[in-house]
């Protein structure tokens, strides 16, 4: 029996080397368009390995329970992957969080009953699972807070109220406070339910004030802590498998955080205090009427055939019509006309980070023709053409030219700087940030009408028929 238990052991804390081996792989492998998807396969084995390894741990005893568990997960979470659209990404990742989270904050919480009365005074242990519940329950309802307001439940605009900060720093110092109380003498359970309410307060508190477009920042952040949150359970539990995959969650969380916030020139502190997107509603296009020049696809096929490079410029408005299938067969009717086709990403465009490379990996565009802000920006004042396809922060010259633009400093893919520009949008609306573009009233502009799938299938149709 014992031979039996501690073979059972090793087995597991195998499964758990390999897992861990894995899940930094994944992450690596991420890293890189050309072999994201040898990430996501590494990352989902490694899962695997993980919960049988778990599955495997001899303090497992209710497999029934486990079992209509993994049913129920499978029930909600496979209709979820399919039929969820990209574009909610952002909130499917909140509301996964916020489960996630919770269940770490529950964990924490029974472990805490269990433990509590056997710990001495400044016990490790008990600090790791304050830490950890702390961490799980405000990311928890922060986490619903943020899914609430990207999938415009509550509104998405800042939510700020007088004594606003003060409020938050003292319901934070009283979480603290309880959490000291329990660390000093862990027997004394009193303080536990205030310090549970406190911190599924704080977490609503900590993204109220956050706007909608600062939102997927706030997702990555709280990616971070709930990494973090399980990182100190497994101190708690001394499992070294949460011990590894929460801080590989916590820091990969962390410094997307930071690369998004420099992506659109914006400090951590100003994104989660700064209210921005308050003065201007997502929507409106905001300022008087200007004349801008519009183009039928029949004026602007020609045209792009007639170009010797053409730029594409992907935006949140191609993921939304699906556009990146007829974009693709465009860049391909293009390269047969002669025309040298490239795009133009930018880290923030579309609604997460990496989605313009995504939907144009689904389409099959090649990697070598997506080119990054700082590299794609020099070539643009000699390309004949650039098409912005639905982009509309990304590429508004107010980030570079006014310094009191809501996204002034924010680097941009400088598409006014081409000798032509065509901007494919429905209306003449804002992008998320809520700030008129003023691109669209350069003289080297014109807009083109329509959805982006409708424009692209309606310039591909004259394409052939100019090739004809
Ligand atoms: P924007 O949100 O600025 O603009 C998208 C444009 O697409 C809109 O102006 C809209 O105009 C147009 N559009 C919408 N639907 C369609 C459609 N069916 N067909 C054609 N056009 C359409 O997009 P960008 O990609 O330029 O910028 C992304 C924004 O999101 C930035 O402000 C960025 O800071 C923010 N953000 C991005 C994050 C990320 O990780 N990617 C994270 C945090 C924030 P119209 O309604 O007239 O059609």
């Amino acid at each position: 029996m014992t031979v039996l238990q501690s073979s059972n052991a090793v087995l597991v804390q195998a499964a758990y080397l390999v897992a861990s081996g894995l899940f930094v792989l994944a992450l690596m492998w991420m890293s890189s368009p050309k072999t994201a998807r040898r990430g996501v396969r590494a990352g989902e084995l490694g899962m695997l390995i993980a919960v049988c390894g778990t599955l495997l741990h001899s303090g497992v005893v209710q497999y029934d329970l486990i079992f209509v568990a993994i049913l129920l997960g499978t029930l909600i979470g496979v209709p979820m992957a399919f039929l969820m659209p990209m574009t909610a990404i952002p909130q499917r990742t909140a509301i996964s969080h916020a489960f996630g989270a919770m269940a770490v904050g529950l964990i924490g919480a029974v472990e805490y009953g269990k433990l509590a009365p056997t710990q001495g005074a400044g016990s490790f242990t008990v600090w790791a699972l304050m830490f950890e519940i702390l961490l799980g329950l405000l990311t928890c309802t922060a986490s619903v807070v943020a899914f609430a307001k990207l999938q415009e439940i509550m509104p998405t605009r800042p939510i700020m109220f007088k004594g606003q900060q003060v409020l938050n720093l003292a319901v934070f110092l009283g979480a603290l406070a309880c959490a000291g109380v329990m660390i000093a003498s862990p027997a004394n359970t009193t303080p536990f339910p205030f310090f549970v309410a406190l911190a599924l307060v704080f977490g609503v508190l900590l993204v109220l004030p956050i706007g909608g477009a600062d939102m997927p920042t706030v997702i990555a952040l709280l990616n971070s802590y709930a990494g973090l949150a399980a990182s100190a359970m497994g101190f708690a539990l001394g499992n070294k498998l949460l011990i590894v995959v929460g801080a590989l969650d916590g820091t990969s969380g962390f410094i997307l955080a930071m690369v998004m916030c420099k992506a659109m020139n914006r400090s951590f502190t100003n994104v989660l205090f700064g209210g921005f997107g308050q003065a201007a509603p997502a929507g409106s296009g905001g300022g008087e009427e200007r004349a801008h020049r519009s183009y039928t696809a029949e004026e602007a096929a020609p045209m792009l055939e007639m170009a010797s490079s053409v730029v594409i410029v992907p935006g949140y408005g191609m993921a939304v019509s699906q556009a990146q299938h007829r974009v693709a067969e465009l860049y391909e009717h293009l390269e047969e006309c002669g025309v040298e086709v490239k795009f133009a990403i930018h880290p923030v465009a579309g609604r997460m980070p990496g989605h313009m490379n995504v939907l144009l990996a689904e389409a099959d565009v090649p990697y070598d023709k997506l080119v990054e802000l700082e590299d794609i920006n020099p070539e643009l004042p000699q390309t004949d053409v650039v098409l912005v396809i639905g982009a509309n922060d990304t590429v508004n010259p107010a980030a570079r030219d006014d310094p009191s633009s809501a996204i002034a400093g924010m680097p941009i893919i400088e598409a006014d700087r081409a000798k032509q520009v065509m901007i494919v949008k429905r209306s003449m609306n804002a992008g998320f940030a809520g700030i008129d573009n003023p691109i669209y009233y350069k003289d080297n502009a014109g807009m083109l009408f329509g959805d982006a799938k409708k424009v692209a299938e309606h310039l591909v149709k004259e394409l052939q028929e100019l090739a004809a």
